[in-house]
């Protein structure tokens, strides 16, 4: 049976008006297009005229037969990169933007795309893809992917912070951005517009190096760089004006259309003054804006005739004033509804205990398990290792060994328990190491899937939704570089207000340093226990420099007890204070 609820007449007038627009706009795109490339290649033979002597571009002979040439020429390249600017544009945008698909094992995922399919019933579009974006920041846009489908991209950052109705609302906006063809324009002519961008960078580059390259003030450059520089500038400046022409009315009445579709206008005017409060920068280029649910720069757009022409989107207030007004509302509730549901949200968290909030006893019983886990791993650590002056330097294990950074087959080592002495390769255990880290498999298999602090067997499971693994002994949880973002992006766990304290001392701490010196607590060596690799020593990233255990081989990071908990504590707190410095109004 169909759900389809039957949208008011006018809904589909304006719809088919549209389409009427969009077809139209369509055929100036490709005029446009079709002049500028004419120019560009006319910016050629001008040059050409400058520095070839007896050739003159003006000359009746040469002019006509040019003239058609002209024509066909740029008709055809208006075509093949209209082609492939359909068949590529989407596929950078979305690498631009690092996009990957849901995966249907994570709950957040699960539920956008479960969203995805309930949006595909009530709208009638077949095929809705959905992609991601790893980033803490808000934000949402539609394409059309390189097969002609309609996809729906949304942020980490949007997934942590929307209730199920105001991703439904989010989903609702961009389908109706699908349904009305913004989408398939709008990735069209920002797909052109990112090919003259690259053009003009190109020939930027091209210049710096050979500004570097020949030094030489007697070699002018050739003219033709200037010309086609200027072409590409011009065209890009106009694609743009096109671009922000296209896309401001058109985000008034995909708001509108996502009402129809989503009966729920409150909770879109929450979820775009959400992602206005919250940073919702998205990639490098500017170019792909107008396909965005908020601009990066909403909180610069005032409501001034200057920025009511020149921006891609209106102005926040007279957008939200509007979703209010069709709920029979104010601007003030939106505010209010915000405020209370981030209220309740915390009261739902759920608490964090870390190891030195529990019961004595427990942490009794680890420090002997990690004392038996000590001594177990150092009855292997029987490797040394010859110096270049010819003392020996160890005890190593063997994981440790073959990490080494002057590690080589050819290396003179020592086994203790052995006794035995010569070149690395001459050890079965070596090799067969080598061997098992040529094939990707661990290279002790007794330490496989085993906590480096305490050997206690790793449980696979979640931390806000995400698939990790973690040691029931020591806490220790052994993360994936990819989903750090999702971690951040999400707010299920509460932290004590001891571990809050930590945090903020950290925090001022590093301050306090000077940030080049990363703020280093003296680690143990750990081997990592996917790959059986030593674990390198680095700051877990430029803006917190706490160190942490990462394998670069196995792309994971080993976080010891409350080392995640504080690290997403900072981002937190970052994340607040965007809230707390742009009050509303
Ligand atoms: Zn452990
Ligand atoms: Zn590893």
């Amino acid at each position: 049976m169909s759900q389809r609820k039957v949208p008011p007449p006018a809904f589909w007038e304006i719809q088919r008006k549209q389409k009427v627009i969009s077809a139209l706009l369509f055929i100036v795109l490709f005029i446009f297009y079709f002049l500028s490339t004419g120019v560009i290649s006319a910016a050629i033979l001008f040059s050409a005229d400058l520095f070839i002597p007896g050739f003159s571009f003006l000359a009746a002979s040469f002019f006509k037969p040019y003239v058609v040439i002209l024509i066909s020429v740029s008709f055809i390249l208006t075509l093949i990169n209209f082609i492939s600017a359909r068949k590529k544009g989407s596929l950078y945008i979305l690498k631009n933007l690092r996009a990957c698909t849901p995966d249907p094992e994570d709950r957040y995922h699960l539920t956008f795309l479960n969203i995805l399919e309930e949006m595909k019933i009530s709208s009638g579009i077949p095929v809705i893809r959905g992609y991601i974006i790893p980033t803490v920041n808000l934000n949402s846009l539609s394409l059309i992917d390189r097969d002609g489908k309609p996809a729906i991209v949304i942020t980490e950052g949007l997934l942590g912070e929307a209730s199920r109705d105001e991703l439904q609302a989010v989903v609702a906006h961009e389908t109706a951005h699908i349904l009305s063809d913004d989408t398939f324009l709008l990735t069209l002519v920002c797909s052109i517009a990112s090919f003259y961008e690259k053009l003009i960078d190109s020939l930027e580059k091209e210049r710096d190096l050979s500004e570097d390259m020949l030094k030489r003030p007697d070699k002018g450059t050739s003219p033709v760089q200037p010309l086609v520089y200027l072409a590409g500038i011009f065209s890009c400046a106009i694609l743009k004006l096109f671009i922000t022409f296209l896309s401001q009315k058109r985000e008034m009445l995909a708001d509108a259309t996502a009402v129809e579709l989503g009966r729920d206008p409150m909770a879109l005017a929450r979820i775009i003054y959400k992602a206005h409060l919250a940073n919702s920068f998205l990639g490098e280029s500017n170019l792909f804006t107008p396909l965005f649910l908020v601009p990066p720069d909403s909180r610069e757009i005032k409501e001034t005739i200057w920025d009511k022409l020149f921006n891609t989107h209106p102005p926040l207030t007279i957008r939200l004033k509007n979703l209010a007004a069709m709920a029979h509302r104010e601007l003030k509730d939106v505010i209010d509804g915000v405020r209370k549901q981030e209220e309740n949200r915390e009261k739902l968290r759920l608490k964090y205990t870390p190891v030195d909030d529990l019961p004595t006893e427990y942490g009794e019983k680890l420090k002997k398990l990690q004392l038996q886990a000590r001594v177990a791993l150092e009855k292997d650590r029987v490797w040394f290792v010859r110096e270049s002056g010819g003392a020996w330097n160890g005890p190593y294990l063997l994981g440790e060994l073959i990490t080494l950074p002057f590690f080589t087959p050819a290396l003179r080592v020592k086994n203790l328990k052995e006794n035995l002495e010569g070149p690395a390769r001459s050890f079965p255990q070596v090799r067969f190491a080598l061997y098992r880290q040529l094939k990707k498999q661990p290279i002790d298999p007794n330490l496989k899937n085993r906590c480096p602090f305490c050997l206690t067997d790793l449980d696979e499971s979640f931390y806000e939704g995400v698939k990790i693994k973690k040691c029931s002994g020591c806490r220790g949880k052994l993360v994936s570089f990819n989903h750090l973002e999702k971690i951040f992006a999400r707010k299920e766990l509460s932290f004590s207000e001891r571990l809050r304290q930590k945090a903020l001392n950290y925090k001022e701490a590093l301050l306090k340093t000077d940030l080049k010196i990363p703020v280093v607590k003296e680690k143990p060596p750990a081997l990592c226990p996917e790959c059986g690799l030593q674990f390198t020593l680095r700051p877990f990233n430029y803006f917190y420099l706490m160190p942490v255990y990462k394998c670069y081989n196995c792309q994971l990071i080993w976080f010891e007890d409350e080392e995640l908990e504080i690290l997403q504590l900072l981002v937190e707190e970052k994340i607040r204070s965007w809230y707390r410095q742009n009050p509303i109004e």
